[in-house]
């Protein structure tokens, strides 16, 4: 029996790189052609259905019956016409993954028994897909299933082409119980942008520019992932299964192929960039640069920012589509945070800032002194909210997998801090000493507040902290710490629902102010100094993967949670729960269910991987192994038999000693780690169980690894059943 290992080399090693069809004409023909967008709608709806949708677009406003049923006939008529058989509602639940219900178009008339196409206003509007499997932490009675889905029309429909070339119209939508709680990312996530949008509007109008109606958060997605090919990522159980290898040695060159970084684009890989960038393109998504990462066959793609509803939707189906086109190219995607052991993982990052229905980027600073001023106004808000709520950024992107990645001296280290780069740490070091001011007539304010001494073109711009969490890069923040797998949703609620509570309470801290009768630029660079003060420790301009900062950290009083299931246990703390209820994002019952849920999805992945880990330790690993030994033995004793010296066999006794101890120790863990897990199964409790299963099953899996990782080193190459690190990464 052929090992399946060199079964898969064969086969990914003789792979034809198909064909990538281009779309006719030019991009600016085909971008978002499968896409049910403004201009379509424009041209199929009447005026009086096109102004309603596009209001509830606008401010989330209702749609009565009549328009739901134009909008559904024209969706209808426009997705057959492009080929779409089925409609579904495509929604976002808690499990990470996108989630359909494919229906037909197609009815019978009851009237004379033929065939018809159906969809009506009320089918585009709600569904009640059967989805008593997606998590709900309680909420909904799972025997009941009475979750159902709502469209969100600010996010336009698109038909999506399946495996055979069929087609499907994908209408996003929300999903919410039955007695109303979210059980999705995206009913939240729409809250926390109304409720931004609201805050940073009011600001805007009062203090800086009349004219503003709106404020729109938004969103570029930098994601990262791996390529490796589908045979030899079948022939791993552990990525199969777990999405990341849980034994495997570190090949001698590894991550120290740098020439990778920003190197020539695999043939492959490229093929299969083209081709999902093509795809992505026909579905709206903007899609923009591509690069090698870090690590060897590692990528990364990049779209140009959006409003953050629609980045969101945008990421969650790029990855979806990514993984689709991967197949045809007989390649894997994977968006694990760590696949490979000291190797580089993968990170999203999330690019945000706030910009202005009248095209201003809030974030982006200025060389008139008055927009820099509303600048450094967001800035430091952004300063202290992060500051006040580090620890709920933390939890938002707290995950199995991430918890590999966060602190691994690769990526930002579990602490929270915020990178704002020498020149604006200097000017608001200097705002926060600023002395009172009395203003004379005739004063130039923003003189006197020295605000035109605060750089307006940042020098320092290219001064990139790599090594930052949350680093402001010239005209944005950048999340880092959000985990390749991540719905941007996560991290995107968090952080514009606590941007737009501080951003109320500055309001109210500035309005006292005003209320004293003290003048409008006085108060706020009052308010801000304040913040300066009390929210500069969560400011680091240094190296965030030295130790030096883990104790500097330490003494400035942040926190630094390595452990998953710890900084969920932040989604539940008093000052969360009224956060959030006082915002009206999540209501108790919702993030008690939330924080349940995450920790059952933690156990969960923790428990596959226990399981997997299990099985090729003993399956494969020991029944290589001991095959070799007993290959070695017979060695010895012919050796022996042919009169060799005792000592002639002395280096080879020490490996089939080896061996036996590895095995050993190995099949003694494994069963330690099966009864960790027993014990932990049997605990009602979700938060200790996930504790235990942090603490004490996981414990065993380094451990596990070390002696397997040892043997692969030993073991005959020809009888070594896992597809090996070198050979999963060489991606050509
Ligand atoms: P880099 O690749 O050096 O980090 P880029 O300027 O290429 O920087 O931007 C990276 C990501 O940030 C892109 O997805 C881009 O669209 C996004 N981005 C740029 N400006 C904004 C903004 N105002 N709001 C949100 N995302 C933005
Ligand atoms: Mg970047």
């Amino acid at each position: 029996m052929a090992i399946i290992r060199f079964k898969a080399l064969e086969s990914s090693q003789n792979r034809t790189i198909p064909t990538v069809k281009t779309p006719e004409g030019k991009v600016s023909e085909y971008y978002g052609n499968r896409t049910f967008n403004e201009e379509v709608m424009k041209s199929l709806l009447s005026p009086e259905a096109f102004q309603k949708i596009s209001q509830a677009i606008q401010t989330g406003s209702k749609i009565d019956r009549d328009a739901a049923d134009e909008v559904a006939a024209a969706l209808k008529s426009w997705a057959i016409g492009k080929g779409a058989t089925h409609y579904t509602h495509w929604f976002q639940p808690l499990t990470g993954a996108t989630a359909e219900k494919h229906d037909a178009f197609f009815d019978i008339d009851p009237s004379n028994g033929k065939a018809i196409e159906k969809f009506k206003g009320s089918a585009l509007v709600q569904q009640e897909p059967d989805a008593s499997s997606f998590p709900n932490g309680g909420i909904r009675n799972t025997f009941e299933a009475r979750g159902y889905t709502a469209w969100d029309p600010s996010s336009p429909a698109f038909i999506m082409e399946n495996a055979g070339g069929t087609h499907t119209l994908c209408i996003p939508s929300v999903f919410v119980s039955y007695t109303g709680e979210a059980l999705d990312y995206k009913t939240p996530l729409l809250k926390a942008l109304h409720l931004v949008d609201k805050a940073a509007t009011a600001i805007m109008k009062e203090y800086f520019d009349r004219n503003v109606t709106k404020v729109i958060a938004t969103l570029g997605a930098e994601q990262e992932y791996f390529i490796v090919d589908k045979a030899l990522f079948n022939a791993r159980p552990d990525l199969s299964m777990a999405g990341r290898t849980v034994f495997g040695h570190i090949p001698a060159k590894g991550q120290q192929l740098e020439d990778h970084y920003f190197g020539s684009i695999p043939n492959r890989v490229n093929a299969f960039m083209v081709d999902f960038e093509f795809e992505a393109m026909k579905l709206g998504i903007p899609v923009r640069t591509r690069h090698n990462e870090v690590a060897p066959g590692q990528f990364e793609v990049a779209p140009t920012f959006e409003e953050v509803n629609l980045a969101v939707d945008h990421n969650a189906l790029l990855m979806d589509l990514m993984s689709k086109v991967a197949e045809k190219h007989d390649l894997k995607v994977l968006f694990h945070e760590k696949p490979f052991a000291g190797v580089n993982g993968s990170g999203k990052h999330n690019n945000w800032s706030l910009s202005t229905d009248n095209g201003v980027n809030i974030l982006g600073p200025s060389s008139k002194p008055k927009e820099n001023f509303r600048f450094i106004t967001f800035l430091v808000n952004v300063v202290k909210a992060v500051h006040d709520n580090a620890d709920l950024l933390r939890a938002s992107i707290a995950t199995a997998g991430n918890e590999h990645r966060l602190g691994a001296n690769e990526a930002p280290p579990a602490i929270v801090s915020v990178f704002l780069g020498s020149e604006l740490t200097r000017a608001l070091e200097e705002l926060e000493q600023h002395s009172e001011i009395s203003l004379e007539k005739g004063d130039n304010v923003y003189l006197k507040l020295g605000i035109n001494k605060i750089p307006s073109i940042l020098l320092d711009n290219t001064d990139r902290n790599r090594t930052s969490p949350f680093a402001f890069t010239g005209n944005k923040f950048e999340f880092r710490a959000v985990g390749s797998s991540a719905n941007c949703a996560s991290a995107m609620i968090i952080i514009n629902t606590i941007m737009a509570n501080q951003l109320n309470q500055f309001k109210l801290d500035v309005d006292a102010r005003l209320a004293n009768g003290e003048k409008k630029e006085l108060a706020i660079v009052e308010v801000l100094k304040g913040y300066i003060s009390s929210s500069k420790k969560i400011l680091f301009e240094g190296n965030g993967y030295s130790d030096e900062w883990v104790a500097e950290a330490a003494k400035r009083g942040l926190s630094n949670m390595k452990s998953a299931p710890e900084a969920l246990s932040v989604y539940v703390r008093k000052e969360t729960l009224d956060l959030f209820e006082r915002n009206n994002i999540f209501n108790h019952r919702e993030m008690e269910a939330r924080y349940e849920i995450e920790l059952e999805n933690y156990i969960k992945k923790i428990q596959i991987e226990a399981r997997v880990i299990g099985d090729l330790a003993i399956n494969q690993v020991i029944a290589a192994s001991l095959k070799y030994q007993s290959k070695l033995a017979s060695n010895v004793k012919t050796l022996l038999d042919i009169g060799m010296k005792k000592k002639s066999v002395e280096s080879t006794m020490t490996i089939i000693e080896n061996i036996s101890d590895y095995c050993s120790e190995i099949q003694d863990m494994v069963e330690k780690m099966i009864e960790a897990r027993k014990k932990a199964n049997n605990v009602e409790d979700t938060v200790k169980r996930a504790k235990m299963y942090s603490e004490d099953v996981k414990g065993y899996f380094d451990k596990i690894r070390y002696f397997v990782d040892k043997l692969e080193f030993i073991v005959d190459d020809e009888l070594w059943p896992l597809v090996k690190y070198r050979e999963l990464l060489n991606i050509k």
